[in-house]
């Protein structure tokens, strides 16, 4: 059986830092149950593709045990077990590519944790549950889903479909997080598993599944078939994926995420709404982005107002898009509202044609999630292929950080932030950005004002420069 794996991230060689596997060599894996290879049949900086391929020893795995079930001898061994997608190629990935799994990468770590074009391509996989189970199972995680099926036999059309499909899935993901989907899905899609499936299984796979699983439309069903359908197991399982959703827990969890604790105190995040709200609300918008959007208070905000007739939040984070749609009820929206506002997962260093043709585009509190390298991306992407006619774009003011008693000097007010600017590097960075690619740039502070530090959050405010025929 096999998977591959593409990326046409640039460059796309760094798959293979991404996996630590050389696109070079040709590794080879001894494995319980047969042999794993892992290699490159394309690596190129614009296209690079790696495939592991699993030999399952059919003999070696029943020698030893006495006969089998119903089918006696030969169904021990003539099954799809070495050809199709299972279980096998799950633990293969956990043991050979089990870094990426966890997202570490010793030489790529800023690209372990970005979410890059990819795509994987299983020739086989055992579909129980027909066309329609793959797409429930992956479109929700925000794939595409290409699916080719066959007929069991073709001299024999009236014994119908093969219950094989081939699949592709592509989307803009963290390696880390196509992995880990795959891992858990693909034996829920076998709906069979070759080793016996005890209680560290659900810990296996509420590890596995963190994120994302809790959020999935499918969760039960996925849960009950990775635990081979015992229902005390998936019971459990199921019991612990409801606690860490709780509400309590969530609204903690997101006050946490979207404020930090720093912050908290001044509820600074409130008014960063509101100012950016005003902005566009003056600059007369009726079609407005939310870059970034996060779980959605500004959509809500934009919302309650008729002047924005079209409205699209994005975000990387698939769990956001979730939140997002949630907090607006956007399955429960009558319909004249339900076509103004859209919700869609994607990344802002990507070419994105679903962002053009809009008036205003908000940015908060997003750029500096992102990597230094990616920010010459995110500048293109942003305002010379999108080109909204405004752009407002909130960072925090890196001077103001001393006047946070509980953060030690020379420390983020978040864990994810990659850089936080004093004012005088963002307005270099953004004076530069206008100059380029054609906009006006003006700044103001939002929040308490320091004589000397200045705001905790600064905002420029980018105007397209008409340009005279
Ligand atoms: N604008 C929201 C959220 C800010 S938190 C608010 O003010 O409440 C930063 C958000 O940026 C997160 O939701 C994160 O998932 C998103 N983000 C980070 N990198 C991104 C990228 N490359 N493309 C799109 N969104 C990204």
């Amino acid at each position: 059986m096999l998977l591959a794996i593409s990326t046409t991230h640039n460059p796309a060689t760094d798959l293979g830092y991404l996996l630590h596997k050389n696109p070079a060599r040709l590794q080879t894996e001894d494995l319980s149950f047969g042999k794993g290879y892992v290699f490159y049949p394309e690596s190129k900086p614009d296209h690079c593709t790696v495939v592991l391929l699993i030999e399952v020893d059919p003999v070696g795995l029943v020698r030893g045990r006495g006969p089998g079930g119903e089918g006696g001898q030969l169904e021990q061994y003539v099954n799809d077990r070495p050809y199709a997608a299972n279980s096998f190629l799950s633990v293969a990935m956990g043991r050979i590519f089990a870094s990426a799994m966890g997202g570490r990468s010793k030489d790529r770590p800023e690209l372990a944790e970005t979410a890059i074009p990819l795509s994987a391509h299983l020739p086989m996989v055992a579909a129980r549950g027909g066309q329609d189970m793959v797409r429930r199972l992956f479109e929700p995680l925000g794939y595409q889903v290409e699916l080719e099926g066959a007929v069991l036999d073709e001299q024999f059309p009236e014994w119908g479909d093969a219950p094989y499909v081939a699949l592709t899935i592509t989307g803009v993901k963290r390696l880390q997080d196509l992995l880990t989907h795959l891992y858990v899905l693909i034996p829920v899609l076998d709906n069979e598993k070759h080793y016996w499936v005890g209680q560290d299984e659900i810990d296996k796979l509420l590890k596995r599944g963190e994120g994302w699983l809790s959020l999935h439309p499918e969760k039960d069903l996925i849960v009950s078939r990775y635990l081979k359908r015992q229902q005390g197991l998936t019971r459990e399982a199921l019991s612990r994926l409801v606690a860490e959703e709780s509400p309590e827990l969530e609204a903690e969890e997101e006050a946490a995420a979207a404020e930090p604790r720093t912050e908290r105190e001044l509820t600074l995040h409130q008014r960063r709404l509101e100012a950016v709200l005003t902005t566009i609300r003056n600059t007369g918008a009726k079609r407005v982005l939310d870059l970034g959007c996060g779980s959605g208070k500004l959509l809500k905000l934009l919302m309650e107002e008729r002047q924005f007739e079209t409205i699209l939040g994005m975000d990387v984070s698939w769990r956001s898009v979730e939140e997002a749609k949630e907090r607006l009820k956007l399955d429960r929206l009558p319909e004249r509202q339900r076509s103004r506002i859209e919700v869609v997962h994607g990344s802002l260093t990507y070419r994105d044609t679903r962002l053009s043709g809009f008036d205003a585009a908000a940015v908060v509190e997003v750029i500096e999630h992102l990597d230094p390298a990616r920010l010459a991306a995110f500048e293109r992407v942003l305002f010379e292929f999108a080109r909204p006619s405004h752009v407002f774009l909130t960072t925090p003011n890196a001077e103001y950080n001393a006047l946070f008693p509980s953060l030690p000097a020379g420390e983020f007010r978040h864990g994810d932030h990659r850089f936080e600017w004093t004012r005088s590097e963002f307005q270099t960075w953004a004076a530069r950005v206008a100059d380029r690619f054609a906009y006006e740039v003006s700044f103001e502070p939002v929040g308490p004002i320091d004589e000397a530090l200045g705001a905790p959050t600064q905002m420029a405010t980018f105007r397209q420069v008409e340009v005279a025929a």
